[in-house]
């Protein structure tokens, strides 16, 4: 297994959720950390712990137009991009735009560093699948015109520029397709099934499950999914490459779990289901068992503990 070392690393989405981490453990490592972003879904909290550190560096721009940075990075990381649906359904176009003239970008500047690049990629590129669990080698079924498809499609158009600037230019790239993370730095209000259950059950207010609450999630926690980004950029391997928890959950069960963490008595209430909801979602890993030699460690409960002080610590706050 090749294992590569860096010096300066750029994340673009660094102000985001996963972003935030993935520069923290970056930070931790030792390296120089530029985080890129246009604050559009940041999370401001998460955003000051990283500024006090003295070898991260923040900028404020667009990734849909040149990156305007001098010093040259070894390794690109491109996580910039609404990710909930609540935000790419309200942000449709600029969630297009991440996905096609922001990749191009990075790309561009791992091109012009000779750097290595890592595109967060997502299960959302296999839609609502037909095969379970989900493998590199499933293509997916996804409808290109619905409204989750700016999301979708803006990730699938990613990954085709990927490998022709791997093809083309030689770019050094890899892509990861990310499942479902959640834990501590999720904006309380971001729309997603975690955060959205939390706050619920926190406040005393019904946890409101889609459709029949039996669809199926597999949730992995923040710092095993950025490990597994820091272990794909640090292999030789072009990807794809699924990072996830193939522990895999109902919706309801979820529900249930962080009722029992916050001991909470709110009712579970079911409202309608949404457009083009996956059905079941639950990753394979073996590849990247075989050739990250990354799994996940954190189990849903610990991490569901863990998620629950940050929530906690938000309500407190307001
Ligand atoms: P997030 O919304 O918390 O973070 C995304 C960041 O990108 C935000 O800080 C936002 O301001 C920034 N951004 C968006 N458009 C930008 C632009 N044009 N220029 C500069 N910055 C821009 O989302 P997240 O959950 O941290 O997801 C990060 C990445 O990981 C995304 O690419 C997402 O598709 C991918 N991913 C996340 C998950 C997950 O469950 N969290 C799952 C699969 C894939």
């Amino acid at each position: 297994m090749t294992t590569r070392r860096f010096d300066r690393a750029v994340v673009t989405g660094g102000a985001g959720f996963v972003g935030a981490h993935l520069c923290a453990l970056l930070l931790s490592e030792g390296l120089e950390v530029t985080a890129v972003d246009n604050l559009a879904t940041a999370c401001p909290a998460t955003l000051e712990d990283l500024r006090r550190h003295d070898r991260f560096r923040f900028v404020r721009h667009d990734v849909t137009e040149p990156i305007p940075l001098d010093d040259p990075a070894d390794v690109v990381f491109h996580l910039a991009s609404a990710a909930s649906p609540r935000d790419y359904l309200a942000l449709p176009i600029e969630t297009l735009r991440a996905g096609s003239h922001g990749t191009e970008q990075a790309l561009e500047l791992a091109r012009r560093d000779g750097a290595r690049f890592v595109l967060a990629s997502t299960s959302e590129v296999y839609g609502d699948p037909l095969e379970h669990p989900q493998h590199e080698r499933y293509w997916g079924n996804v409808n290109p015109i619905g409204p989750r498809s700016v999301y979708d499609e803006a990730k699938r158009y990613a990954e085709a520029l990927t490998s022709a600037y791997r093809r083309e230019h030689g770019v050094d790239t890899a892509i990861a397709r990310i499942f479902n993370t959640y834990g501590p730095g999720m904006r309380v209000n971001d729309g997603r099934m975690i955060p959205a259950f939390f706050t619920q059950a926190l406040a005393g207010e019904p946890l409101t499950v889609t459709g029949t609450g039996e669809q199926t999630r597999s949730i992995c926690y923040v710092e095993d999914t950025v490990g597994g980004l820091v272990a794909l950029a640090r292999s030789g391997y072009p990807g794809p490459v699924n990072l996830g928890n193939p522990d895999e959950l109902t919706v309801r069960q979820v529900a249930e779990r962080i009722k029992a963490i916050v001991r909470s008595d709110s009712a579970v209430e079911y409202v309608d289901a949404v457009v083009d909801d996956p059905q079941r979602r639950c990753p394979d890993i073996s590849l990247a068992r075989e050739v990250l030699g990354w799994e996940p460690k954190i189990d849903a409960d610990d991490g569901l503990r863990r998620t629950a002080a940050w929530f906690r610590q938000f309500r407190r706050a307001e």
